[in-house]
């Protein structure tokens, strides 16, 4: 495929793609309605503007600027000649067409890859809101505006199967936005094809209050026990009765992640410390961790050797009091390793 194919699929398709009008209509609505939601417009990425490098494949939703996360575009920025150094698709002087959203600050976004899962979505206690539909699967995305502490990036499971089947976007997950026109791979047939981003329930964005939000999406958290932890429960510790279970989702959390024991020992007994009251079973701590990493062996019926040893030595120096690492590097470690890891491409 030449460029000129890739960045014009439209010449064959006239009618499936957006006129410059239409494109600019979608957006002015998506603005005005992050905005009617008190939401920062400054939230926009470009995406398709690169090609994969092994298979020389147009990559349409995928994101490529170094660094995006850091520079977010302005809706004004959609009519600006595209002149990102990144950016091997756009003709010189022409703007940007294919753009993402970016969830993060209070903006999350609820991406379904599954109809089953958008369907359920819909009948929870969450309000209706805004919803824009994707190209290729034509599955609509819930737009949410959060009150109250930061929503993490989750990943979404239909109860009692083990594939996850959407994400929960709220800190540097993106999607495609609205009148964004992709070409794809038709899912039966092979066909190539393009489709549109568009707004399918053009209403207010919804403003939940964290607690409704993650009571309404708990039941698609899927097993994985370390899915149900805030970063609020590690920072704050939690109640009398509520100890041993988050600190156990903590441990969860750490070891699935690859982090090591020790760093999930120090960590868990953290926010142990932080509990009322502190939980000081420093040994049922390291049974913890032991048993997430079981936990983890079965669930993937996997065999992990290598930690057994890495499980032995945990909490040697567990009678001290000395801290080995700061909440700081846990907290840290909890957004790197736990949510930024895989996929972070809109779907
Ligand atoms: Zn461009």
């Amino acid at each position: 495929m030449t460029e000129t194919t890739q960045t014009q699929p439209a010449l064959t398709r006239s009618t499936a793609t957006p006129t410059l009008n239409e494109q600019q209509e979608q957006q002015k609505i998506l603005v005005q309605r992050l905005k009617e939601a008190g939401l920062n417009t400054k939230c926009f990425l470009k995406v398709g503007g690169s090609f994969d490098e092994k298979t020389g494949e147009f990559k349409p939703k995928a994101a490529f600027e170094i660094g995006w996360q850091n520079k977010p575009y302005n809706p004004e920025d959609f009519t600006k000649p595209c002149n990102s150094a990144e950016c091997k698709v756009c003709s010189s002087g022409k703007p940007h067409m294919r753009w993402g959203i970016n969830a993060g600050q209070d903006l999350i976004l609820l991406d379904s890859d599954d109809r089953r899962l958008y369907d359920a979505l819909s009948n929870t206690s969450l309000p209706e809101t805004l919803e824009v539909t994707s190209a290729r699967r034509k599955i609509p995305a819930k737009y949410y505006a959060i009150d109250g502490p930061k929503v993490e990036n989750l990943h979404l499971y239909i109860p009692e199967e083990k594939a996850s089947v959407g994400e929960v976007r709220a800190d540097n997950w993106y999607v495609v936005a609205p009148r964004t026109t992709i070409p794809y791979k038709d899912l039966k047939t092979g066909e190539d094809k393009t489709g549109t981003y568009t707004i399918t329930k053009n209403i207010a964005i919804a403003r939940v209050e964290y607690n409704s939000f993650m009571k309404a999406i708990t039941p698609f958290l899927g097993s994985d026990p370390a899915q149900r932890l805030t970063i609020e429960d590690i920072e704050n510790g939690v109640s009398e009765g509520e100890r041993a279970t988050v600190l156990f989702k903590e441990a969860c959390k750490f070891i699935h992640a690859g982090i090591s024991p020790q760093f999930t020992y120090d960590a868990i007994k953290l926010t142990a410390s932080k509990c009322t009251p502190p939980f000081t079973d420093y040994e049922e701590l390291k049974r913890m961790i032991k048993n997430a990493a079981q936990y983890k062996d079965k669930a993937q019926n996997i065999q992990t050797t290598n930690t057994a040893e890495q499980l032995q030595q945990i909490g040697a120096e567990a009678t001290t009091t000395q801290e080995h690492i700061t909440l700081k590097e846990v907290k840290e470690t909890f957004k790197k390793w736990l949510y930024l890891e895989g996929d972070d491409e809109a779907e």
